[in-house]
This record gives structure tokens, sequence and C-alpha cells, in this order.
């Protein structure tokens, strides 16, 4: 096999050069012009009848169709099975070569497509054009990054030969698994979890969130132009019943899922349950929320650290899993540093992601309500000192103002839940004790940073802060794949650590061969 050459980040793109801006502004225009197109339902490389559709909307004009989806009911999931398994009798087989390569040609056409797959996620997700690049980015190097561990682990060896033996350590597909992404990084992780199954030779049935179907199914038209065989991924466009019928069916081996606490637990409980006829242990890798805080010092540049901490809390209107949701504050620098916030978050326009302003809308209407009850819930009990309602109604854009509200305590509900939109809670600490305590005390554990110019502090943060993730004097969002492997502790998850070194180890399973010599 050519040796490939060493594993580099995908350089974002500078859309101050106009050039780029250009890019980009025509990849909306030709983008546009493909809204509301018809999506079938193909299983095994056939076109299969569906009775019902997911249409995707715009966050942005929610009555603009992105695309209208066959969507898949649970009576296909056999059948889409039965592709999975005749792909897997030759996928699992070919040369690790093969599989590597179609990583890269998909690498390859994706870098060439760039802004065309930004602006699906512009439309489709609300993504301002470097949320979109930033998405668009990682799964490039997801693909490429697979693409070499894929090598790496063909390659292993046992550490030890034992006199007269011959050893051998390979490491062998599941089977056929699932893939359930979220709708926050819907190319991202949706490439990236069906790149990791893929390339060590499993076959997946890919059920995308109803929120994002189209970017899906943009990739996997890229996937196919690629060369994938039939039946290797398989699109099927459901929400929760269909995620739950693939689940639940007794010839899955493993289910990649990334998404909310509530339904990676209920995954997990249905993965357990032994079905008639079933002869495995379904794996499950569960990447899941999270409620993540910076810790902000009384020694910290304080102007870097409300850049840091309004970018973690507001990029993306705060529907990241990395999100800086709670922002926990030294008393004796809290005033300053929660003016610097007000200012900093009052200042951010809001609007048209197409048009690249700074914030956004959410998802859909049931984030925009949700995110409106907890602002109202928790300006109850503290006080907002930025935003604090939707910018626009429903019907012209899911638009919420950057939220900023002081005075809560650790233990009020938009302190411990996750809530998935531009709301920022504001802690005050006694000191650092207090700080990491309040920092630790929820029941997720993703990602942190500490702003602090003390050694000490960062030292015990290093050993105290109990997150997957953590970051210091820096923002907490914004992993970048390979150098900052990904995913969470306690309920935030398996700790996958995706775009590491681990990772697809999950996807596989290692045997031991002995010659005897
Ligand atoms: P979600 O849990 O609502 O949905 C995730 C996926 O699961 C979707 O494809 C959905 O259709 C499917 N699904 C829903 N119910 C199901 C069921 N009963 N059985 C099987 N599948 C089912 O999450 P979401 O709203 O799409 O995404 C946001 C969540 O994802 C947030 O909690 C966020 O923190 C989390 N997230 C975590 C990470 C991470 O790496 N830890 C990354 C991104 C997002």
């Amino acid at each position: 096999m050519q040796t490939l050459p060493e594993f580099r980040n995908e350089p974002f793109v500078d859309f101050r050069q106009p050039a780029n801006a250009e890019g980009m502004r025509a990849a909306l225009q030709q983008v546009a012009q493909q809204l509301g197109k018809q999506y079938p339902l193909r299983i095994g490389g056939k076109d299969v009848q569906a009775k019902a559709e997911v249409i995707s909307t715009s966050p942005a004009s929610p009555a603009l169709v992105i695309g209208r989806h066959a969507e898949a009911d649970a009576a296909v999931v056999p059948q889409a099975i039965a592709a999975g398994e005749a792909a897997f009798a030759t996928w699992s087989v070919r040369p690790v070569e093969e599989r590597v390569e179609l990583l890269l040609q998909a690498a390859k056409r994706m870098r060439e497509r760039k802004f065309e797959f930004c602006a699906w996620l512009t439309f489709e997700a609300g993504k301002n054009w470097a949320e979109a690049d930033a998405d668009t980015a990682e799964a490039i190097d997801f693909l490429e990054f697979y693409a070499r561990e894929a090598v790496r682990l063909s390659q292993s060896a046992p550490r030890i030969q034992y006199p007269g033996e011959r050893n051998e350590f390979v490491y062998v597909p599941l089977g056929v698994g699932a893939v359930i992404p979220p709708w926050n990084f819907p190319l991202a992780i949706m490439a990236g979890m069906t790149a990791a199954a893929i390339v060590t030779g499993n076959t997946v049935l890919l059920k995308p969130s109803p929120l994002a179907p189209t970017i899906a199914a943009r990739f996997l038209m890229l996937l196919e132009e690629c060369g994938m065989p039939a039946g290797v991924v398989t699109l099927l466009q459901g929400g929760a019943a269909l995620g739950s019928a693939i689940v639940e069916h007794p010839a899955i081996h493993f289910i990649s899922f990334t998404g909310s606490k509530k339904v990676g637990l209920d995954i997990q409980s249905k993965a357990a349950q032994v079905a008639p006829g079933q002869r495995w242990i379904k794996r499950t890798i569960l990447e899941l929320g999270g409620k993540d805080a910076i810790i902000v010092e009384d020694d910290a540049d304080l102007d870097a650290a409300a850049d840091g901490v309004v970018a973690s809390a507001c990029g993306f209107s705060g529907q990241k899993c990395s999100a800086c949701s709670r922002v926990i504050v030294n008393e004796k620098v809290h005033d300053t540093f929660v003016q610097k916030l007000a200012q900093r978050m009052a200042a951010l326009a809001i609007g048209d992601p197409a048009e690249n302003r700074a914030v956004g809308p959410v998802i859909s209407e049931d984030s925009y309500n949700r995110i409106l009850g907890y602002i109202f819930d928790a300006a109850q009990k503290g006080k907002v000192l930025a935003g604090g309602a939707a910018q626009t109604p429903a019907a012209e854009g899911y638009y919420i103002q950057p939220t900023l509200i002081a005075g809560l305590t650790p233990a009020d509900r938009i302190c411990q839940e996750e809530v998935f939109g531009p709301v920022l809670a504001v802690l005050k600490a006694r000191d650092f004790d207090d700080a990491l305590a309040i920092a630790n005390d929820t029941e997720y554990g993703l990602t942190g940073a500490v702003y602090s110019r003390d050694e000490k502090k960062l030292k015990r943060a290093a050993a105290e802060f109990h997150v997957g993730n953590l970051y210091f004097n820096r923002k907490c969002t914004g992993a970048m794949v390979g150098a900052h492997p990904f995913g969470g502790f306690k309920m935030s998850g398996t700790d996958s650590k995706a775009g590491g070194a681990d990772y697809l180890l999950l996807f596989t399973q290692a045997k031991s061969i002995n010659y005897k010599l």
C-alpha cells in the first residue's frame, strides 16, 4: 500500500478574501436552484416505494422546503439489513486499501465542492459561512484521518512473538450496524461515524436526523459517485420510531449514536435486550449532551476570556454539545467580567445565515419554544443582562437573542439541564475550589475551559475538572480532529474519542491467530 502523506487538518476558508466570499455566494445560488427536490428511498441499489415523506425546511425561513425525502418505515428495516448483510460478505473481505480509497476519494471530492456542501448546511441547518465551513472541514478531516487509522490498524502485530510460534493480531469488522447522528453537525458527525464504520469493513444503516436529511442524502450521493458498492451504506430517512426499529433489530451488531442523553440511554437499554435469535451482544457507542462550563479566574486576561466565552456560548446559536452554557466567575472580577460579556453579546448581529450574520436561527420551532421556556423560567430567578427574548416570531425564522442571565445558583434548572440554545448562565465563585466544585456539579462531563494565568490552578484543573475535553485559556468549542479527540464523561457518553487513535477500535473486534511452528 502506498504511504499516505501525514494527516493535516483541513484549513478553514478565509471569507474575507473576495474570491472565497464570491465562491460561497455562487454556491448558495446554485444550491437554491436545487431546493425542494425529491429524494427516493433506495435499498440494495433499488428504489423502494414509500408511503410518507420527511420534509425538511429552513430554520431561517420555515416556509422554504429544502428537501423531500421518501420516509422509511419500520417495515423496510429487515430489507435494509438484508442488503447490508449481502454487502458485508464482500465489503468486509476487500483489501483495506480499497476501503481506504473510498474515504480518500470522498474527502477529495468534498474538498473540491466545499462551498456547495457549506451552502447545504446554511440552508438546512442555519449555519453561517464560518460554521458551515467548520462542519465541512471536520467532515473532510474525519475521512482523511480514519483512512490513515484504518491503514495503521491493518498493520498491527502482537507485542510478543512466543518462541516456537508465529502470532498474528488482526482487527476484524463486527457486521451490520446502525449509525444514528444528530442534526447539529449534520455533515461532520454523520460522515465521521459512517466513515469509521465502513472503513473498518462494516456495513451500516444510516438514519440521520429528520431535521437534516438532505445533507445526509448529498453525502450518500457523494459516496456513490466515489464507487461505493450498494448496501455498504443504506440511507433510511425517518424519526424516533424508525431509529428504535433499527436499534431493536436482532441482526444489528453495533449502534453508533450521537444525540441527547435521553435517547442515548433509551438506546443503551434497548440494545441490552437480547431478541430471540440474536447471537451477539450489541455494542453501543453513545456520545451525548453537555452542560459545559468555563471558569474565569481573577488573574485571567478578562478580554480574551470574554471573547472565548461569547464564541463558545453563541457560536451556531449555542447548538453545540461543547457550547459553554455556564460561566463560573471569581467574585473579585464578577461584575467587570459580566459587563464585558453583556456588551459583546448585545453587539452580535442576529440574522440570515446566508448573509453570514454572527447569530442565526435555532433549528426548529420545538427548539425555539423550549429555549424560550428556559429563558422565561430563569428570568424569574435571575437577572437578564443581555437578550432574553425571541428576535422574530417563529413564522419568520427561529431567531433568539443571545441571552445572558446572572444571579443564579448552581442547582437552578438552567444550570443543570442542557438548553442547546444561545443562553449563558453566570455563576459566582468564592475561589478556585468553589469554581471547580460548581463546574463538576452536573451529571454531564463533556467539555470545559479555564481562563487563568496561574500555572498551579491549571495543573489542578487538569487533574480535577472532570470532563472529556478540557481547554486552557481558549474557548471550549472547536475540537480539531487528531489534535483533540472528542468525547465525554459521565452522562455525556461513552467517551469514544471521535477523531482519536482509539476510535476505530470501537467498530472492530480483535482476533489473535497463532501458528505452531
Ligand atoms: P436526539 O437525541 O433528539 O436525536 C439524535 C438522533 O436520534 C436523531 O437521528 C433522531 O432521529 C434519533 N432518535 C430519536 N429518538 C430515537 C429513538 N428512540 N431511537 C433511536 N433513534 C432515535 O438529538 P438531536 O436533537 O438530534 O441532537 C442534539 C443532541 O446531541 C444534544 O443533546 C447534543 O449535546 C448532542 N450531541 C452530542 C455530541 C457529542 O459528541 N457528545 C455531538 C453533537 C451533538
